[in-house]
């Protein structure tokens, strides 16, 4: 069975830990209005506004004048990410993390000894809950597909279980969108022809769907009968690391995808750090609204870890991209392979001399440099109201 870890509304929810005073109130992480700034997380009581990650912050004021609009603190959520990513260890080596708050679990390995996959993923969310005051929630389910959205479907604080033979009761009420890559469109152009469900698209004639739909039709049908067969795959079996987001609307403003573009960088550089390893190819991924999605990858001169180095690649890939081909994008990706050889590991790990010292700072001022660019892209504010930014 599979495991799906989600943590709620994260940064949102670290803040609000740190600074327990915002309990209750509606709390957005993210740029400032300003500086055009996106919603990085949106707490529950902000969503009640509408608000959605990745939506402009102005105009999330403008849903929320009330809104707590925070800046965003990486290095803390890197950390509690860390803490986390500890706890799932105790229970398995086969982790697959989708970002700083998100993860896959193979715990086929561990049931004997451990208990079953459910057991497994309630002590988990339990262990998050009593170390790190946060609340996760978990989906388990045989396949990854079915665990993603397990997770998803009772959020905040959700537990949901579906067993192998549940799997197709359980898939087919829900509506057709559930299935990843259906985006507003796609959507649409299903219920033109009457899918509005899973199983509508289930039942749909398969040479009409393909005709339809091309390879999206059958990746339609195929989840739709809940067939997933991605296995989970370690960072460290991986050949590659990367980070994504799916919009829940698309976006088709250059500055907000650079920001968002950036974070996920981010991320992928901290788990390299993390795990002491570097890479020389970077990759993105951008999926267009029509599903149309494209991949685009620079290799470097040397092996890196710095979120600087693999910004500027990322960065000179992604406005490539854009400037031949403005359209609305649904997911972008940020992804690092070729990765160094063990000697070269072994060296960087076991050296001390004053010289690796001192690259070791230079090293720290790069990335504190870079976590001040990150805050200019989401935003420098110290904390504030909503209102006050208005008026
Ligand atoms: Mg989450």
């Amino acid at each position: 069975m599979i495991i799906h870890i989600d943590m709620d509304s994260f940064y949102a929810s670290v803040e609000i830990r740190e600074n327990p005073d915002l309990a209750g109130l509606p709390v957005v992480v993210g740029g400032s209005a300003s500086g055009r700034g996106v919603v990085a997380t949106a707490n529950y009581e902000a969503r009640k506004y509408g608000v959605l990650s990745a939506m402009p912050m102005a105009h999330a004021l403008r849903l929320c004048p009330d809104l707590v609009c925070l800046p965003v603190n990486m290095p803390l959520y890197v950390n509690v990410s860390k803490q986390i990513r500890d706890i799932f260890y105790r229970y398995t080596p086969e982790i697959e993390p989708l970002s700083l708050d998100e993860a896959f679990l193979d715990v086929a390995g561990s049931e004997k000894l451990l208990g079953s996959a459910a057991a497994i993923a309630r002590k988990i969310k339990q262990d998050i809950k009593n170390e790190c005051n946060l609340i996760a929630s978990a989906g388990v389910a045989p396949n990854k597909f079915v665990a993603k959205i397990a997770s998803d479907i009772d959020k905040p604080d959700g537990y949901v279980l579906v067993a192998q033979n549940e799997v197709q009761d359980f898939l087919d009420p829900l509506p057709v969108n559930r299935i990843w890559g259906v985006g507003k469109k796609t959507e649409q152009q299903l219920r033109q022809i009457g899918i509005k469900t899973i199983q509508d698209a289930r039942y749909w004639p398969a040479d009409d769907m393909i005709k339809r739909f091309g390879k999206m039709g059958d990746h339609i049908q195929r989840l739709a009968q809940g067939l997933d067969k991605r296995a989970v795959i370690s960072d460290a079996k991986a050949k590659s690391i990367s980070a994504e987001t799916t919009f829940a609307n698309d976006i088709e403003d250059k500055d907000a995808l650079l920001a968002i573009l950036l974070q996920l960088t981010e991320q992928v550089a901290a788990r390299l750090r993390d795990k002491d390893i570097k890479g020389r190819t970077v990759n993105i991924k951008i999926r267009f609204h029509d599903f149309n999605t494209i991949t685009r990858s620079k290799t470097l001169p040397e092996n890196t870890n710095q979120t600087r180095k693999m910004w500027n690649t990322v960065k000179q890939l992604f406005l490539g991209v854009w400037q031949q081909d403005v359209r609305p994008i649904r997911l972008v990706g940020v992804g690092i392979s070729n990765f160094s050889e063990n000697m070269e590991l072994q060296r960087d790990l076991f050296t001390d001399s004053p010289e690796q010292a001192f690259e070791q700072n230079v090293r720290q001022e790069k990335l504190d440099a870079l976590g001040d660019e990150i805050n200019e892209k989401f935003g420098k504010s110290k904390l504030r109201r909503g209102r006050n930014l208005e008026h």
